[in-house]
C-alpha cells in the first residue's frame, strides 16, 4: 500500500495509458505504480531492546528478526528513501 506524501490518504491504483497509476483522490497527487513496488521500507521501533522490525518490499509483508546495527542501518536507509521521494 502506498500513501500520498501531501495528505497520508491511501493511493488508489488506476490504469493510464496502458501503465499502472496510483492516484491520491484528495489532492490529485500521482505516482507511478511501478516505482512504489520497487521498494518500499516500513521500520518499527518498539520499545524493547529486543523487537521484530516489519519490512514491507513489494507489497508483501515479512517479518525479520534483526540487531541493533542492523535495524539502525535500516532506519537510515528508510529515512533515506523517505527523503528522496519528498523532493520529486
Ligand atoms: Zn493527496
Amino acid at each position: 500500500m502506498s500513501f500520498c506524501p501531501n495528505d497520508g490518504t491511501l493511493l488508489m491504483p488506476k490504469k493510464e495509458e496502458g501503465k499502472s497509476t496510483l492516484i491520491c483522490r484528495k489532492c490529485g497527487y500521482k505516482t507511478d505504480a511501478a516505482d512504489t513496488k520497487k521498494y518500499r521500507l516500513v521500520v518499527k521501533i518498539p520499545h524493547t531492546p529486543k523487537d521484530k522490525t516489519i519490512v514491507v518490499e513489494g507489497g508483501e509483508a515479512k517479518k525479520y528478526e534483526i540487531d541493533e546495527d542492523e535495524r539502525e542501518e535500516l532506519k537510515r536507509q528508510a529515512l533515506e528513501y523517505y527523503a528522496e521521494e519528498g523532493e520529486t
